[in-house]
């Protein structure tokens, strides 16, 4: 394979800055992908909260100062970059105080809503990337644009850029880590993306119910467009539950649309060398996740007597996306079974009260944690027999990932990552690593814990089932692989 050169946009990356799953993706992703022997640059912004002397941020003077006109205004920018990028990737970050010194990311602490002019910070960052590339010399084969933020990229290179020779070669790929933020504005603020006003009109590329909509334009334009898993991609062309009022535009797109799921940091997550729980395991060791058990019913103040019982665990925002309405609906009948359930998790108040509710009905054999710790997120991991992930919809889902690696089989909806991720023990016996319900019903549930704590009796079965899950590869690399393809698919497109 040709030595590739890689721009990876995105408006949030760890350790610099996050408020979600994208910032862990951009992260890593681009290190792994330079790993592979490509030529990797990330663009981010440099928020207030990224300290230049903490970071060793230092000047690109070749850059200079450059400006940006967005509607009626200019705006300048300065290149930064960083020594010790944490691995082979470089990373600059577009340094505009002017609109990214800000507190929060996108939000205003102060009135709670979106800062009044995210469109002009986001059309501002396009451009300034764009420039970016043109002043480093960096002529990218493959934008990879993610999520709203970035999405005007794509729009650009065909429009704006379309008869700049500079791109002439460059191919984007839009990835979508979450279809519930589009990037709307008013319509009467159009002027300021500097498009021709065809783009805006009824049923346009970036025209939405009246308002400008980001992502629909870059999915519209993208080369390809990815999210994180096959079955999510096809999922979010079905219903507006799923695509959120895309699904057309997605449709229209189909052939263009790929999944990938993403990675784990196993350096984090694997039980041979987490640091954060009770004793360290492995596949030839596996007796020694009892000592995690122990743990976690005495932390929880379960009796020591519940040790031979199964033990679900459940870790997870409390959504409605998360499935709580089924736990609700057969709660009686599911909790009726013989199991201990210790769960963790913030998030809506309705939910903290049918959990608070549940734990005052049972306190034998339910604990529930209403907090945020990552500690015992790890220690429910390795102490749990079985993990419960009923989402309404999942686009990739990391909890699953790190419960196979940690010998605790998931039970779960079977939709978006989960289904990709997941082999049910009654569709494919030799090769299975969990139990997966179809219709997303309370009673659908019900059995597929009930088949989980049958098969639990059989414990040469059960350990059998247990050491398929943690010998599955949910690695960086493999997902690096699979975005690699996609760029060659994008680049012979
Ligand atoms: P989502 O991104 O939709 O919340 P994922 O399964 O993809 O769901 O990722 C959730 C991540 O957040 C996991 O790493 C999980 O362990 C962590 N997490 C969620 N809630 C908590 C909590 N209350 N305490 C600690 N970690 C949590």
């Amino acid at each position: 394979m040709k030595k590739l050169k890689i721009a990876f946009v995105t408006s949030e990356a760890t350790p610099w800055s996050k408020t979600g799953g994208l910032a862990d993706v951009s992260g890593t992703l681009p290190h792994v992908i330079a790993e592979l022997g490509h030529d990797v640059i990330l663009f981010t912004p440099r928020y207030s909260s990224i300290d230049g002397k903490r970071h060793k941020l230092v000047r690109v003077s070749k850059v200079g100062i450059q400006k940006i006109k967005v509607g009626t205004s200019t705006y300048c920018f300065e290149l930064l970059t960083i020594k010790k990028p944490g691995g082979p990737a470089r990373v600059y970050f577009i340094d505009c105080p002017r609109l990214f010194d800000r507190e929060a990311l996108y939000v205003d602490p102060v009135t709670g809503k979106d800062y009044k002019d995210n469109d002009i910070r986001f059309i501002f960052f396009a451009g300034a990337v764009l420039r970016a590339l043109e002043t480093l010399d960096f002529r990218p084969d493959i934008i990879h644009a993610n999520d709203w933020q970035a999405a005007l990229l794509p729009v650009y290179l065909k429009t704006t850029e379309k008869s700049n020779s500079f791109f002439a070669d460059t191919r984007t790929l839009l990835t979508i880590h979450n279809l519930g933020y589009h990037g709307m504005f008013r319509m009467a603020r159009a002027d300021n993306l500097g498009l021709d006003r065809s783009h805006f009109y009824s049923m346009a590329p970036l025209e939405f119910w009246g308002k400008i909509n980001f992502l629909k334009g870059g999915i519209h334009y993208a080369d390809i467009i990815s999210t994180v898993s096959e079955t999510y991609a096809r999922e979010i062309q079905t219903t507006d539950d799923y695509g959120c009022g895309l699904e057309g535009v997605l449709r229209e797109r189909r052939d263009a649309l790929f999944g990938v799921i993403n990675g784990v940091d196993y350096d984090v997550w694997s039980p041979e060398k987490d640091k954060l729980i009770e004793k360290n395991y492995s596949v030839a060791t596996l007796r020694d996740k009892y000592a995690n058990k122990r743990k976690l019913l005495s932390l929880s103040g379960l009796s020591p007597n519940r040790l031979e019982k199964p033990l679900i665990g459940m870790i997870s925002r409390l959504a409605d996306q998360k499935g709580f309405d089924l736990i609700e609906k057969i709660a009686d009948k599911l909790f009726a079974l013989n199991f201990t359930f210790i769960l963790l998790g913030t998030g809506d108040q309705e939910y903290h009260e049918l959990c608070q509710n549940l734990e005052e009905k049972y306190p034998d054999k339910i604990k529930v944690n209403l907090t945020f710790s990552n500690k015992l997120a790890h220690l429910i991991e390795a102490g749990a027999d079985m993990f419960l992930m009923p989402s309404r919809y999942e686009p990739c889902g990391l909890n699953q990932l790190y419960s196979l690696r940690y010998g605790t089989v998931p039970i779960a909806h079977k939709t978006g990552g989960l289904a990709d991720t997941i082999i049910d023990l009654d569709k494919d016996r030799r090769h299975s690593t969990g139990f997966l319900f179809k219709e997303y019903k309370g009673a659908a549930l019900l059995k597929a814990v009930k088949r989980a704590l049958k098969l639990y009796r059989n414990k040469r079965s059960w350990n059998a089932l247990v050491k398929r899950g943690m010998k599955q590869d949910f690695s960086w690399s493999r997902s690096a692989q699979a975005y690699l393809d996609l760029y060659q698919k994008t680049l012979s497109s």
